[in-house]
Order: structure tokens, then C-alpha cells, then sequence
């Protein structure tokens, strides 16, 4: 990239969540293959986030890129309002035949956030037939369900800074979070908080939502399967029908193919994304049961009022297909499990690290949470130096790699966690 390259993304290009006044400069990332995504100056660097979960398989995947190939002879695009498609019917017959029984109907658009907002609509629609006017939801601290405003709306109240948008998000309940965590003692008094809003709002709240398991960027904490299923339990006493947000941890990542199936526990609305089309093209997918869709459609307005342009985009579903057949193999399985292992084997001993609190594994995600806030532009520039991409979070310096990491590539990313979580300087 030469200089004015570089000087002109600084200047003029947004990227996330960062300051127009002095960001911190970015990487130029020219290709990508396998694990590697290679630099302007030619360094490859292992990814360790797997571009934000998604890219499960690596980069360039020969299948994936064939499958990209073969529709785009075809058809890039087309409208889905009034057409339907072969790549959307494959899919979304997958998505059913992947998920549990109960849920059988897909609602298909652009990025998670919208397939958030789409199951919130939904059920604002459910009880508008049932001759009720419900429109709260209840849901946990610490998530996080994306940046649209009803899924800002239920993301942690601190995290996302509510304040700043006052007046405008609709005015939702938040339980406490659970402290159980996945592999620890399940205690009783996580369920108080939870269990006192719904039983003082039940007749108000039109849904519950949370993300199963695992808390992503609201606290990478992975709490107890336990806590799932009291929930749940609770939802069904009530009839209040319960979201999960699986778009981080669906397709494998928990090393269970959703990260529900560790409590044994079944949504009324299931929300994917994120790694559905192996990292290659956004697309997200709202499933619900038959009795949630069929109620929608006797609504006032006769029908579910959400409709995307580039709905059921048949590059992003066919090549969503690809990936969807790759994990068909189960091969993710055993390179997950893998991970695990390798993942407690070198990162657990951290805990007895100076500027290390704590340190937590479950599948394909290793978390590494510090004393003190990271220096994002320190840090960065030491991992990328190292070899490696992590963007560490606040007090968190955590891996999602793709499934396809070979044991020496996952060694070299955990050893340079090692350095840095020794390097005070790389903290603020
Ligand atoms: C990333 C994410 C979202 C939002 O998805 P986008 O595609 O970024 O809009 C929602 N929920 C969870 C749990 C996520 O990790």
C-alpha cells in the first residue's frame, strides 16, 4: 500500500468503533489463505480471531471459493419478494435439517444485528395476534446482540453505553448475569434476579433473549449450562418465548455444533450468522417454529413486515451451502476437541502470571482476562511484530481461531499470548 494509501484511510475511512481524530493506524491486509492473512509489506501473520469468528475453515478455501464461482455464472443477485431461488431453497432446507425439529421456518438477511432485530420484531408481531400489546424484553447483563438499535437495546446497558442514546432505545429489563461458570459449581442465588423481573413483568415481557453459554464481547464469559436450563424452565412456566443469539457461538465454535445443545435446551427463535457462510460474505438467518410464524401471519398486517433488498442473496447462500456441507464432514469435531486441548494445555498455567485474573477455555475460544486494560495500539503491534493478529479487548486478550489451525500455528499464537501477558508495558 503506498504512503497516500495509507494516509487516505486514515483521513477518510471509518472503521469500527474507532475515533476520526487520531485512530490507531490500521494493518493492510492485501490476501488471505489458510490462517494466514499476508500484509502489504509481505509478512504472514496467523489470524487468531478468524475474522471475528467467522472464517471457521481458514481463508481462501478452495470450496467455498468453487462454490462462489459456480453461482456467480448464474446469478450474483435477484429480488427474493415474489422469486425464490435453488441456493436459498438448499440452504434454508439445511438450516432446518441442522437445527432442532422444532424450529422450521427461516427468515434470511444481511448481518446479525438484522437477524436480531428481525427476531424482535417477530415476536412484537406473535403477541399483536394474540390480542396483546407486549413490548419488552427481558434479557442478561454483559451481552451483546449487535449495534441496530433494538439489539443495542438489549446489549449490556454499560458496555454499550445506553446514556448515550437515551430516549431512544426502548426501555428493556436486565437480570443480572450469571456467576456459575461453565465448568465450575452451579449456585442457586444465579437465578434470583432473573427469576423476580419475569415473575413481576411476566404479563409485559414479549420475549426473552440471551446468548446460550457463552457471553461474547460483553465479557468472553462462559457460564453454566445449569442456568440455561433454569431459564428456559421459567420461559415455559410463563409462555414467554425465548431468542438465542447463537451468531458467535453457532457452527461449532463451544465444540457442540450450537452452543444450546450443552443444556439440552430449545429456543422458540434461533438467531445465526457470523460463521454461516465461512467468513466469506455477510448473511445472517432468523429460524422459528412453526406455531411463532404461524401466529405472525394472522397479525394485523397479515404478514411478517420485514423484507431486506438483498434477501436470501444467492452467492451468500450458496456458498453458505458450501460451508454447511464442509461441517457436514464432522471433521470440525475432532480439529475442535483439539483445540480445546491444546488451548488448556498452554494457556491455563497463565493464571499464575503476574497481570493475569483469570483464564477460560471452552472449544475453539481461549480467553486470557489481564489486571489491567491492554494498550490496543502497543499490543497490536507487538502481536503483529510476533506474527500473529489478536485484537485484544479491554482486559482481554482472546483467540477464536479457525478450526483448521495446525498445532504449531495454534503453539506460536498461545507463546506470544505467553510474552505479552508478561509485558507490562503492553498495559496501560
Ligand atoms: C457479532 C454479533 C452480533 C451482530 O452481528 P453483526 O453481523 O455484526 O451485525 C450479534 N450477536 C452476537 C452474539 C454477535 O457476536
Amino acid at each position: 500500500m503506498s504512503q497516500s494509501d495509507t494516509l487516505f484511510d486514515y483521513k477518510h475511512i471509518w472503521h469500527p468503533y474507532s475515533s476520526m481524530i487520531n485512530p490507531i493506524p490500521c494493518y493492510s491486509v492485501v490476501s488471505a489463505k489458510g490462517v494466514y492473512l499476508k500484509l502489504t509489506n509481505k509478512k504472514n501473520i496467523i489470524d487468531g480471531m478468524s475474522s471475528w469468528w467467522s472464517a471457521i475453515h481458514g481463508y481462501n478455501h478452495p470450496v467455498l471459493n468453487r462454490a462462489l464461482k459456480k453461482q456467480i455464472k448464474k446469478m450474483s443477485h435477484v429480488m427474493f419478494g415474489g422469486i425464490t431461488h435453488p441456493p436459498a431453497i438448499a440452504l434454508c432446507r439445511q438450516l432446518i435439517e441442522l437445527t432442532p425439529k422444532k424450529l422450521d421456518c427461516v427468515f434470511l438477511s444481511d448481518s446479525g444485528s438484522v437477524a436480531i432485530e428481525v427476531a424482535i420484531k417477530m415476536l412484537i408481531q406473535y403477541w399483536q395476534s394474540l390480542g396483546q400489546k407486549r413490548k419488552q424484553f427481558l434479557t442478561i447483563r454483559n451481552g451483546y446482540h449487535g449495534d441496530t438499535f433494538a439489539a443495542m437495546s438489549i446489549s449490556d446497558p454499560d458496555n454499550s453505553i445506553h446514556q448515550i442514546y437515551n430516549n431512544l432505545l426502548p426501555n428493556n429489563l436486565f437480570a443480572d448475569a450469571p456467576v456459575s461458570s461453565f465448568h465450575k459449581k452451579w449456585q442457586k442465588s444465579d437465578l434470583i434476579s432473573f427469576k423476580k423481573i419475569i415473575e413481576e413483568n411476566s404479563l409485559k415481557i414479549a420475549g426473552v433473549i440471551l446468548e446460550p453459554i457463552v457471553q461474547g464481547v460483553g465479557g468472553m464469559n462462559f457460564y453454566h449450562p445449569a442456568y440455561l436450563k433454569k431459564i428456559k424452565k421459567l420461559c415455559d412456566n410463563y409462555s414467554i418465548p425465548i431468542i438465542f443469539d447463537e451468531i458467535a457461538t453457532g457452527f461449532g465454535r463451544t465444540g457442540r455444533l450450537f452452543a444450546f445443545e450443552h443444556a439440552g435446551v430449545i429456543p422458540d427463535i434461533l438467531c445465526l450468522g457470523k460463521a454461516i457462510t465461512g467468513g466469506t460474505i455477510t448473511l445472517a438467518a432468523t429460524l422459528t417454529s412453526r406455531h411463532i410464524a404461524d401466529t405472525i401471519s394472522i397479525s394485523q398486517a397479515g404478514c411478517f413486515m420485514h423484507g431486506p433488498t438483498y434477501m436470501a442473496n444467492p452467492l451468500a447462500c450458496a456458498v453458505a451451502n458450501a460451508n454447511i456441507k464442509i461441517l457436514k464432514t464432522n471433521k470440525w469435531k475432532i480439529q475442535v476437541s483439539n483445540i480445546e486441548k491444546q488451548l488448556s494445555k498452554n494457556l491455563l498455567p497463565l493464571i499464575h502470571y503476574p497481570y493475569v485474573v483469570d483464564v477460560r477455555v471452552l472449544g475453539a475460544i481461549g480467553v486470557v482476562e489481564c489486571s489491567h486494560l491492554a494498550n490496543v495500539f502497543l499490543m497490536q503491534k507487538f502481536f503483529v511484530e510476533n506474527g500473529v493478529w489478536i485484537r485484544p479487548f479491554k482486559k482481554l486478550i482472546y483467540i477464536v481461531p479457525p478450526y483448521t489451525i495446525s498445532v504449531a500455528q495454534l503453539n506460536k499464537l498461545t507463546n506470544v499470548i505467553t510474552q505479552a501477558v508478561n509485558n507490562r508495558s503492553l498495559f496501560i
